[in-house]
């Protein structure tokens, strides 16, 4: 456990990140989403465009909270994390592997595109792929699997107030063609069985459900602290498929930059439209950003930014040397280094 001293360290190292990165590099910034309304160019954003937050949630159960932490926004993408969470938990890895692949897709996250040789989307993380997950997660009506979703996404969060809301999920439904067409096509293809209609609000109510920046971080720090709250000390999921999640997040998790994402950050993440992205620091900390402008791949600008400072300062990437680490104490955090600055 951190001492007083070290925790208001923590909290003005932070602040200061914050402050760094709220300049959003414009040339990144391609558009910004809303649930109704679809995507849009920056040049017509308003008050979004300085929303941004950042958390830190640790395993022994710290959290640092920095900017706009307590605003609520829709998981969207995010929540395919938790849907494939689900499925891995509700059947064997073999039967999820034959409705559902685990190679990065290389295409954007809505493409209508499979992996061909098997016959199967081609990982849990792109919107087909979290259809047959969704698909995969059992009870015995539409119902009582939203409230199973919502039940692992509430023990994550440890809160019991995470919910759905009504007016986004309405207007992700109405604007839902191209999930729809997916849905459709994969169902033809033999990809999908059922009643697409009621499959496809399934996956768009859990996009629906809001969540705060702290939150996230929460989320993230049970999925570093293998499936367990470090907050509530409830299991959320049992701790033996927690590899299989985070290694699909890992290379699948930031759409069609996952790679330079892996190459850059160098941990398991997954992000959203709605501009949240949640990263996983195996056995240290969940780290929540938010902030609603995009880039061109979908991902948040600033939570890029910001989780890539993060990640190079406390050396957390996975294949950093012991040395380079500083959140196990092995080595000073890179402020503390002469010539360089803070976090
Ligand atoms: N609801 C959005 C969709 O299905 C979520 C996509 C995302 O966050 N990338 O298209």
């Amino acid at each position: 456990m951190p001492t007083p001293e070290i925790d208001r360290q923590i909290t003005r190292r932070l602040e200061e990140l914050y402050e760094r990165h709220l300049p959003v590099d414009e040339r990144r910034l391609d558009r910004y989403y809303e649930s109704g309304r679809g995507y849009y160019p920056p040049a017509e954003a308003g008050r979004e465009r300085e929303r941004f937050a950042v958390c830190l949630a640790t395993v022994d159960g710290m959290l640092y909270r920095a900017g706009d932490h307590a605003v609520p926004f829709p998981l969207q993408s995010i929540s395919k994390v938790f849907a494939y969470a689900l499925a891995l938990a509700d059947h064997p890895r073999d039967a999820i592997l034959a409705r559902v692949g685990v190679e990065p897709s290389g295409d954007a996250f809505n493409s209508i595109v499979f992996d061909e040789r098997h016959h199967r989307p081609h990982n849990p993380m792109v919107n087909a792929g979290a259809l047959v997950t969704t698909d995969l997660v059992r009870g015995a009506d539409a119902g009582r699997k939203m409230e199973r979703i919502l039940g692992v996404l509430r023990a994550c969060a440890g809160t019991d107030d995470l919910e759905a809301d009504s007016g986004t999920f309405e207007r992700e439904l109405r604007t839902a063609d191209r999930n729809r067409a997916t849905a459709y096509l994969m169902r033809a293809e033999g990809m999908l069985h059922g009643d697409v209609e009621e499959l496809l609000a399934l996956y768009l109510r859990q996009c629906s459900v809001h969540v705060t920046c702290a939150q996230l971080a929460v989320m993230g720090s049970t999925l570093a602290n293998g499936c367990c709250n470090p907050f509530t000390g409830q299991r959320a999921l049992p701790r033996g498929r927690i590899r299989d999640l985070l290694s699909v997040m890992y290379t699948c998790g930031m759409y069609d930059a996952a790679g330079a994402w892996a190459y850059e950050v160098g941990v398991p993440a997954k992000s959203g439209v709605g501009g949240g992205i949640l990263a996983v620091v195996p056995g240290k900390m969940g780290i929540g950003v938010y902030s609603p402008g995009l880039d061109a791949y979908g991902n948040s600008v600033r939570g890029v930014s910001v989780c890539r400072e993060i990640s190079d300062r406390l050396g957390l990437n996975v294949f950093a040397a012991e040395d380079e680490d500083a959140i196990l104490g092995h080595a000073p955090p890179a402020a503390e280094r002469p010539g360089e600055t803070a976090f």
